[in-house]
């Protein structure tokens, strides 16, 4: 007996969980070391004393535990049975200890009470790791929510499927509710997408390889995710497939944000094209308005224009049309483009009044954006046009003419509103610098010119010889001089007036005018003299056209308010270059000179000079 209580003790001092017996009362009958140890009791006479009692004789720190523990014990009582629970007891070192407290009363047969067992096992450890395990369980969890992020796994030996909470919100599906099967998710992916998808899996499976791929899901209402999945499968050492498992996240926010990204560069892409079209336009703008500035006749001007016309609307073709002098008439004075044999009139020298022309009706640029809406104006040279702009030129109020743009072929770049702006700003400046330079011809002929007669006058003459004196002198060439002077032209004036006066020099200046030959050039010399210079004409030959001009000019009949004026009959003096004088000056006089001795001689004749 006392051999078996010895070795009863030696065990359960061996032990390393709590054990205590205690009698009816709550006191110590019996405690193992460990629970000394707990409640540094180890030396202190234990027994017969209560929790209470053992407080007062242990570190003032266990006392809460040593009052929870009879506390507890109040508990096993009531219950008369086993009692499990988790009680805290603090330790020196400063960690509190959890222990896995069972507490088991023991009644006599009668019911009586006799006495209860404490057991108590240090879970601390176990705890800690258990709440560790929980947190990181969470926290993965959380991060996949996160992440949408979802993972699934297909035991190849169990045939068991295992679907994270991710993969049932994906599918729109409740992990509580259904039970998710491939079939499913097969039945959930996009048509298009299918056959991708299997490919990816298969692509697991035989390649060995793990597998990512992009798909689209379609829930029930219709709604479209996107997806990103990566799967592999798992072997064993000798290769037998064990689990196949994967990925899946959804990835439309991220789809989204690419694709109004995708939006905002392509919308980026389109301003900066269009800066850079615009920033190109004006530089060819500044271009041809510098060149048509230096521009000296609108000759000149015309050709310009029609080739910056090719480089502001490449693909098109088109005329420049100008108004004819006082008159509603218009000609193409220049076009730029391809012209097309077969569907394209010939537009050189092509004249149509104002009214063929829609936008010359309104003075206001007029597009034909397709050929079922939009009545064609009657000059249009392009039989196939797609479409085409006219552009009225306007300086100052006055309309000079117009602009006419044709698209011959639909093209991704045709004429649009853009291009018609800027068919307006172009047409602005050329018509501002063609105003310019024929207001700029009309003071030139007006410094060149006389007035009365529309002949060149003698400032315009002395240039001209010098030039043509110049030139023949160079080409070993003659240069004729015919002077022509009125006779008894006072006498017009006096008897009839100066209208009839004037009348009469106009008369002659047009006769002048008529009968020289182009090249040629007639000029008023002053009062009733004229000046012919004939370049290149030899002496016999100025001769004989002086001799014309006399003989001819008498058979004209001019009349003044119904009145016969009579016929006009000519002095002239005939000389030329170089066989009157190398300057033009000396020829001119010796002209002169000639022209007085036909005076002198009775007048009406032609007298060459000496
Ligand atoms: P002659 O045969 O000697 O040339 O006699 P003439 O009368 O033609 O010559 P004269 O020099 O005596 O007279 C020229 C006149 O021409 C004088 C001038 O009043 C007139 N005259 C000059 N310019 C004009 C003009 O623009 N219009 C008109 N109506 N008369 C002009
Ligand atoms: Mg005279
Ligand atoms: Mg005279």
């Amino acid at each position: 007996m006392y051999q078996s209580e010895e070795i009863l003790r030696t065990l359960i001092n061996a032990s390393p969980d709590i054990i205590c017996f205690k009698d009816e009362q709550g006191r110590w009958l019996e405690a193992n070391n460990t629970i000394l140890k707990i409640f540094q009791l180890e030396g202190v006479d234990y027994r017969w004393k209560r929790d209470i009692e053992l407080a007062q004789l242990t570190h003032p720190l266990y006392q809460n535990a040593l009052f929870a523990c009879e506390a507890s014990d109040k508990i096993a009582w009531q219950k008369a049975a086993m009692s499990r629970d988790e009680e805290v007891i603090p330790t020196l070192g400063g960690d509190p200890r959890i222990f896995d407290v069972i507490k088991v009363p023991i009644f006599d047969t009668d019911g009586k009470r006799k006495g209860l067992v404490v057991l108590g096992r240090d879970i601390t450890d176990h705890k800690l790791a258990e709440e560790k395990n929980i947190k990181s369980e969470a926290r993965l969890a959380e991060a996949q929510k996160i992440a949408h992020l979802g993972y699934w796994e297909w035991d190849i030996v169990t045939g068991k499927e295992q679907w994270s909470p991710e993969i049932f919100r994906l599918l729109e599906l409740s992990p509580h509710t259904t039970h998710l099967t491939y079939e499913a998710f097969e039945k959930a992916l996009h048509p298009d997408d299918y056959d991708n998808v299997l490919q990816a899996f298969e692509q697991a499976i035989y390649d060995n390889q793990p597998s990512q791929i992009k798909f689209r899901i379609v829930s029930s209402n219709g709604t479209i995710r996107h997806v990103q999945a990566c799967s592999k499968l798992i072997r064993n050492s000798k290769g037998k497939p064990l689990r196949f498992l994967g990925t899946a996240q959804n990835i439309t926010k991220v789809k989204q944000v690419e694709e109004s990204l995708r939006h905002t560069n392509d919308q980026l892409q389109l301003r900066i094209n269009e800066l850079a079209r615009r920033s190109h336009e004006i530089s060819l703008l500044s271009k041809m308005s510098n060149l048509l500035q230096t521009c000296l006749t609108c000759e000149e001007a015309y050709k310009i224009i029609v080739q910056f016309m090719a480089r502001f609307f490449p693909d098109t073709i088109g005329l420049l049309a100008m108004f004819e002098a006082s008159s509603d008439m218009l000609e193409s004075v220049a076009t730029w483009g391809k012209f097309s044999e077969k569907t394209d009139k010939k537009p050189d020298k092509m004249v149509f009044a104002s009214k063929d022309c829609w936008a010359l009706r309104q003075s206001r640029p007029y597009c034909m954006a397709d050929r079922e809406t939009f009545p064609l104006c009657n000059h249009s040279f392009s039989e196939i046009a797609t479409i085409y702009l006219c552009v009225p030129m306007i300086a100052q109020g006055e309309l000079l003419g117009l602009l006419h743009i044709a698209q011959p072929t639909l093209n991704s770049d045709c004429l649009n509103d853009a291009h018609q702006y800027l068919a307006e700003t172009i047409t602005e400046q050329i018509s501002l610098a063609l105003a310019n330079l024929k207001l700029r011809e009309s003071l030139r002929n007006q410094s060149i010119r006389d007035a009365l007669t529309g002949l060149y006058n003698r400032r315009y003459l002395e240039d001209a010889l010098e030039r043509e004196f110049y030139r023949a002198d160079r080409n070993q060439q003659t240069v004729g001089i015919i002077m022509v002077d009125i006779d008894f032209f006072k006498q017009f004036n006096d008897s009839f007036g100066h209208d009839a006066g004037d009348l009469v020099l106009k008369t002659l200046g047009n006769f002048l005018n008529d009968y020289i030959r182009k090249g040629d050039i007639a000029c008023r010399y002053g009062g009733e003299e004229f000046t012919l210079i004939l370049p290149g004409a030899p002496l016999e030959v100025l001769q004989n056209r002086a001799e014309m001009i006399r003989s001819k000019i008498k058979l004209l009949s001019v009349k003044h308010c119904n009145k016969d004026l009579g016929p006009i009959t000519l002095s002239i003096g005939v000389a030329t270059f170089p066989q009157h004088g190398h300057r033009f000056k000396e020829v001119l006089q010796a002209a002169d000179t000639a022209l007085y001795r036909a005076k002198r001689e009775g007048r009406d004749k032609v007298i060459v000079a000496e």
